[in-house]
């Protein structure tokens, strides 16, 4: 039987041409080495699963390998072979999360003294480095303060605001990004292709953007789905085992809230709560959904969106049902529940509600039309009427609808005219 390894460790790159993203850490390191200008210690820092300790083994490499070209580690020769195998006597790995100790430390001073066994550089790759002991960071100062020539630190944090200026200051720094959607995708693309599995471009999507920027955490979701679907991954059996709600839902509530029908969206919300989603999930969506719209009539650019081609060009037709003003509205409504949402022990209660308000949205702008209608009304009964209100203009039913602001606009001048002042 063949070993079975998740495809984080299988296809972990092995030299700086594979690193998903991240070029400019990558070609600088290269360029270093070419350069033959070395540092004692470098920081690389990001957040979790983007390649930081993974670029830190290949520099290793890189520098230790005796048949290295262009920067890049041969991968064939001793030195190479040992590091990828973990096993080099002159490469050590420190875990900081659950070694933080000063023992620790002093074990790498100790180890720090002695010049390398085989190679020329001796290497510390400290992950999690701002999770050391105050102490700990201390007695790793004493050895960067004076560095033996063959030694070179790389440091690895999601954390680096947690770390000592001290340290910070003797490290070259390296800041790695979040992966985009499109480069985790095609990532994925590529394993996929390698490993013979067919999988559609809505799941490679779907899987990319559920890691959220980290590429081991959607490999970690790919192999879930190989295990579940087998060597045929389909966007409808992914989401049905990740019991996520279809874009679709967002599409059909906006669809009620733009018709004002509140009666078809609790049956709606209803339903969906019945097929067991969760409503956190729910909300979340939710927000994505208008925030999509609302960018959409702000720029005018799908490309902004993180979604599928097919998605981006449904947004484009959804945007067109809603002004910017009610976008904006909506949003902030969505917004205003949040935490009182997160918290709530009726939710569910919470979010009919809001999604009630929500649907009244237009209402109320007719609603403030009407107020107007009335002071203005109200006005014109008062027997100390002035010449100065004729300038302004009561709402008529048959009015082409005004937007909030052009309303509040009017509602402002309305009552800083001279007869609503209070006496
Ligand atoms: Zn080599």
């Amino acid at each position: 039987m063949s070993e079975y390894k998740v495809s984080a460790l299988k296809y972990r790159p092995q030299n700086y041409a594979d690193v998903c993203s991240q070029e400019f850490v990558t070609q600088t390191l290269k360029n270093a080495k070419l350069a033959g200008k070395i540092a004692h210690s470098y920081l690389l820092s990001g957040p979790r699963g983007v390649g930081k300790t993974t670029i830190a083994r290949i520099f290793a490499k890189a520098l230790n390998c005796t048949n290295s070209k262009d920067g890049e580690p041969c991968n064939k020769c001793e030195s190479c072979i040992e590091i990828t195998k973990c096993v080099h006597p002159d490469v050590f790995e420190l875990d900081a999360a659950s070694n933080r100790g000063i023992d620790d430390v002093r074990a790498i001073q100790d180890a720090a003294k002695y010049a390398p066994l085989k190679a020329k550089y001796k290497f510390f790759i400290v992950d999690e480095v701002h999770m050391l002991t105050l102490q700990a960071f201390n007695a790793m100062l004493k050895i960067l303060e004076e560095p033996p020539e063959y030694l070179v630190f790389i440091l690895a944090t999601t954390n680096p605001e947690k770390i000592p200026q001290t340290i910070l200051s003797r490290c070259q720094r390296f800041a790695l990004h979040k992966l985009k959607i499109k480069e985790i995708s095609d990532q994925l693309k590529k394993i996929a292709e390698a490993e013979k599995i067919t999988i559609d471009e809505e799941s490679l999507f779907l899987i990319a953007k559920l890691g959220d920027g980290a590429l081991r955490d959607s490999l970690g979701i790919f192999d879930m789905a190989i295990s579940y679907c087998g060597n045929e991954i389909s966007y409808r059996e992914l989401k049905g085992f990740l019991n996520l709600p279809d874009k679709e839902i967002y599409f059909n509530i906006s669809g009620y809230i733009k018709n004002e029908n509140a009666k078809e969206l609790l049956n709606y919300l209803n339903y969906l709560q019945d097929q067991g989603f969760d409503l956190q999930t729910f909300y979340n969506g939710l927000t994505e959904h208008f925030r999509n719209i609302l960018v959409i009539k702000t720029t005018d650019k799908p490309e902004l969106l993180d979604e599928s081609d097919f998605i981006k060009k449904k947004y484009v037709e959804e945007s067109a049902n809603f002004t910017l003003e009610q976008a904006l509205r909506i949003l902030k409504i969505i917004f205003d529940n949040e935490t009182r949402y997160k918290y709530s022990a009726n939710q569910k209660i919470l979010l009919e509600s809001m999604l009630v308000e929500i649907c009244r949205i237009n209402k109320e702008v007719v609603d403030l039309s009407e107020l107007i209608s009335g002071l203005e009304a109200l006005k014109k009964k008062s027997p100390d009427i002035g010449e100065t209100h004729i300038r302004f203009n009561p709402v008529k039913k048959d009015d082409k609808p005004k937007t909030e602001s052009e309303l509040e606009k009017q509602l402002k001048e309305l009552f800083d005219a001279e007869e609503f002042k209070m006496e």
